[in-house]
C-alpha cells in the first residue's frame, strides 16, 4: 500500500485512479472483477480470474497512473495523495482544482461528498470536508494567521450548461465575462465559515438542495457536475480558492444517440464539457498560452483556476470493477491517460 514516502512533490497536474469493491447489485448478477491493482501506480484490466465466459473478448489492459487506490482504499487514504497537497497551494495565492471523474455508480460522489450508509449520506468523511478540515488547521499556523485571511464557501451545479446555486434554493445564476477575461458567476452565493461544522452544514443543505424534486437523486446528479469552493480571501481579495468538482457521470455522452431530445441535448453539453476539461488541464500542464475554457460552461466557471503560475489541479478517476462495466471504464482510464 501507499505510504508518505510514495508522495510525489510538487506536480502541477496529478492523475490517479480508484476501484471501489463489486456492490449488492453487482453480486446478486453474479458480475466478476475484472480489475487488478497489482502497485501503487498501476491498474489492470483483465478476464475475469474465474472463467465463466469462454469467449475471450477483452485483452488485458494495463495502465499506469501517479496514484492507483484499489477497493481497500479510504476516502482519508485517497484524500492524502490527491486533494490535500493542494490545500497548502491557496495558501500561497495559488489556485486549486480537485475532479472525480468517472461512469455513473463508479464512486465519484462517495469520494468527494461521503460515505452513504442506508439513504444518509456521512459528508464528514467526504474529500469536501477533510480538505475544510485541513484549511481550518493550516490558518491556525503563525505564518497564515497574521494574513488575517478570510474563509468562504460556495457550492452550485452545472446542469445542461446552466448554473444554479446549491446555497440558494437553486436560483438559476448568469456567467458573465467582462473586458478583462474575468469570468464572473454573478448573485452566486459565497458564505462565510468559521469552522468546519459550518462548511458541513452547508454541504448538507447543497446536497439535499441537489436532489430535491427528483424522482431518481442519482438519475438527476449523474447528469450535472457539482462544484464546491472554499475562498480565502484577504481584505476582501481573493487570495485563493480550491474548487472540489464531482462530474456528470461520463457515460452519459453515449446518450448523443437517444431518442430523448432533452436527454440528447444534455449528454452533447456533458461530452463537451468533459473534452473541454481534458483540453485545458492539458493546456495548463504544458504551460501552454492558449486555453480554451470558454468551450463550455463548466471550463468557464473555472477559468481563473486554469491559469496563472500557481495552479495545481487532480483528477480522481473512479471506476466500477466489475465486467459489466468494462467498456465505460476502458474509457474512463482512456481519459484519464490523456490528461497529462
Ligand atoms: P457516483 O457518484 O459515481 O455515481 P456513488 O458515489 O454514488 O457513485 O457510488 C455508488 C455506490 O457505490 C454508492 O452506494 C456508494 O456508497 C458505493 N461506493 C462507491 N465507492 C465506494 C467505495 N470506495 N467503497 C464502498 N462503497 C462505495
Ligand atoms: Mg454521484
Amino acid at each position: 500500500p501507499l505510504t508518505s514516502n510514495d508522495l510525489i512533490e510538487e506536480h502541477r497536474i496529478c492523475v490517479c485512479v480508484r476501484a471501489r469493491p463489486l456492490n449488492k447489485k453487482e453480486l446478486t448478477m453474479k458480475d466478476l472483477d475484472v480489475i487488478t491493482i497489482p502497485s501503487k501506480d498501476v491498474v489492470m484490466v483483465h478476464e475475469p480470474k474465474q472463467k465463466v465466459d469462454l469467449t475471450r473478448y477483452l485483452e488485458n489492459q494495463t495502465f499506469r497512473f501517479d496514484y492507483t487506490f484499489d477497493e481497500s482504499s479510504t476516502n482519508e487514504m485517497v484524500y492524502r495523495f490527491t486533494a490535500q497537497p493542494l490545500v497548502e497551494t491557496i495558501f500561497e495565492r495559488g489556485m486549486a482544482t480537485c475532479f472525480a471523474y468517472g461512469q455513473t455508480g463508479s464512486g465519484k460522489t462517495h469520494t468527494m461528498g461521503g460515505d452513504f450508509s442506508g439513504k444518509n449520506q456521512d459528508c464528514s468523511k467526504g474529500i469536501y470536508a477533510l480538505s475544510a478540515r485541513d484549511v481550518f488547521l493550516m490558518i491556525k499556523k503563525p505564518n497564515y494567521k497574521k494574513l488575517d485571511l478570510q474563509i468562504f464557501a460556495t457550492f452550485f451545479e452545472i446542469y445542461s450548461g446552466k448554473v444554479f446555486d446549491l446555497l440558494n434554493r437553486k436560483t438559476k445564476l448568469r456567467v458573465l465575462e467582462d473586458g478583462k477575461q474575468q469570468v464572473q458567476v454573478v448573485g452566486l452565493h459565497e458564505r462565510e465559515v468559521k469552522c468546519t461544522e459550518e462548511v458541513l452544514k452547508l454541504i448538507e443543505i447543497g446536497n439535499s438542495c441537489r436532489t430535491s424534486g427528483q424522482t431518481s437523486a442519482n438519475a438527476h446528479s449523474s447528469r450535472s457536475h457539482a462544484v464546491f469552493q472554499i475562498i480565502l480571501r484577504r481584505r476582501g481579495k481573493m487570495h485563493g480558492k480550491f474548487s472540489l468538482i464531482d462530474l456528470a457521470g461520463n457515460e452519459r455522452g453515449a446518450d448523443t444517440s437517444s431518442a430523448d431530445r432533452q436527454t440528447r441535448l444534455e449528454g452533447a453539453e456533458i461530452n463537451k464539457s468533459l473534452l473541454a476539461l481534458k483540453e485545458c488541464i492539458r493546456a495548463l500542464g504544458r504551460n501552454k498560452p492558449h486555453t480554451p475554457f470558454r468551450a463550455s460552461k463548466l471550463t468557464q466557471v473555472l477559468r481563473d483556476s486554469f491559469i496563472g503560475e500557481n495552479s495545481r489541479t487532480c483528477m480522481i478517476a473512479t471506476i466500477s470493477p466489475g465486467m459489466a462495466s468494462c467498456e465505460n471504464t476502458l474509457n474512463t482510464l482512456r481519459y484519464a491517460n490523456r490528461v497529462k
